[in-house]
């Protein structure tokens, strides 16, 4: 048999969105229009949330949110080391700071106790990563949030769709921002949502997404809009398109069956590797359900005579793509030089991160390829076994 190269992560695309794109083209509304409007209210009636807000991508979704809480200059922001650095940028687009905190071994999200220790008189916003898809620990999060009047903004990039104690992500606090990125679990290219239950904070956030215009300003151009209109704010073009919402319309419909998809995948390689020595799964919590974004795994390095890259290089050699998710935002060269951050404030990320590696997960990969994954892994690893 031909070995194809099994990529990290291929979109789940059909007939369905090529059609939908095709009726987009034609009917000659390309960016923002009535797919957006009805792509947000079917996504806010799948969530559960009170409004859903489509934009260019997460962090134009998490600037305007930020915007929409007030963040100022010297204003603090707590966020996880380990996201992608989209998560901490946004705060330093307001000339906050983001203060960047540790996170726990099992679920590598922040927790609780890590947050109580970093606030300050300063702090005014707290973003927690549900890292991987797994939900944080949100009611001791919201806890704290109140006890110290601060704002919470849930990066859900990873969590759609995932559940807090039978309670679905984007339901719960302030506001949590979706990514439709090309490799997330709905995708739209690029794109994202804000989900909230404030009205203000949706009114605010709708208005300046489009350059601050007070009202529908992408109607301006229809039948029913008007020439005339005020801006209000000097806002943002952080607006969606009708083009991404040909892709998220469809998708949105098999949001549920590309998550079984994943949640299979996910128990096959848990059953496959639950007594293997050779590296450790992710804590998973009881209390909560996973998108399962990701399968993370953490090499035992003591055990090999590899290091994680060229475990990767080697796996490669099988035609087997793996990512890494993430290098710890403190670790990156602006972040540290700025913050003057080092690993030794990072027990847990800075061990942890050189043994991650994540594994393929995708609507579409049978179980032969799943099985094919696991035998390379197990191969790979006994080989270099110390
Ligand atoms: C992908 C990602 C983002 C950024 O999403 P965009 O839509 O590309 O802006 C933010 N946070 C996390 C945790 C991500 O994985």
């Amino acid at each position: 048999m031909k070995n194809e190269f099994l990529l990290f992560h291929k979109p789940f695309i059909s007939e369905d969105e090529v059609n939908e794109i095709v009726d987009t083209v034609r009917s000659g509304w390309l960016s923002m229009g009535p797919k957006t409007i009805r792509f947000e209210q079917e996504f806010n009636s799948y969530i559960g949330s009170k409004h859903s807000v489509a934009v260019s991508s997460w962090t134009g979704g998490g600037h305007l949110t930020l915007e929409a809480f007030g963040i100022k200059p010297g204003d603090e922001v707590i966020v996880p080391t380990m996201t992608f650095p989209a998560t901490a940028e946004i705060v330093c687009y307001f000339g906050a700071k983001p203060v960047i905190i540790d996170v726990d071994y099992d679920t590598l999200n922040l927790t609780a106790e890590g947050i109580e220790k970093a606030i300050t008189p300063k702090t005014r916003a707290l973003i927690p990563v549900h890292y991987g898809g797994q939900p944080c620990d949100i009611d001791e999060i919201l806890e704290i949030a109140r006890r110290y009047n601060l704002k919470v903004l849930e990066d859900a990039a990873h969590s759609l769709p995932a559940y807090y104690k039978g309670k679905k992500i984007g339901s719960i606090s302030d506001v949590t921002c979706f990514s439709f990125y090309a490799t997330k679990t709905l995708s739209t290219g690029e794109g994202g949502m804000i989900c909230t239950n404030d009205d203000e904070i949706a009114e605010r956030c709708k208005i300046m997404r489009l350059h601050g215009i007070n009202r529908d300003a992408w109607k301006r151009y229809s039948e029913s809009g008007s020439w005339y209109y005020e801006v209000v704010a000097p806002g943002y073009k952080y607006n969606f398109t009708d083009l991404q919402a040909s892709l998220g319309l469809p998708q949105l419909k098999k949001v549920d069956e590309m998550w079984e998809w994943r949640r299979r995948i996910a128990a096959r390689y848990t059953e496959a590797f639950k007594d293997f020595e050779l590296f450790e799964l992710h804590g998973i919590k009881s209390d909560r359900e996973s998108s399962w974004h990701l399968f993370p795994i953490r090499l035992n390095l003591d055990m090999l005579t590899i290091n994680r890259a060229q475990f990767i290089e080697e796996v490669k050699k099988y035609y087997v793509g793996l990512g890494v998710h993430f290098m710890p935002v403190h670790q990156h060269k602006f972040y540290n030089e700025t913050f003057n951050l080092s690993d030794k404030d990072y027990p847990v990320a800075s061990s942890v991160f050189p043994r991650l590696v994540s594994l393929p997960i995708y609507p579409g990969m049978s179980d032969k390829l799943v099985d094919r994954v696991i035998n390379v892994i197990v191969d790979v690893l006994n080989k270099f076994k110390r």
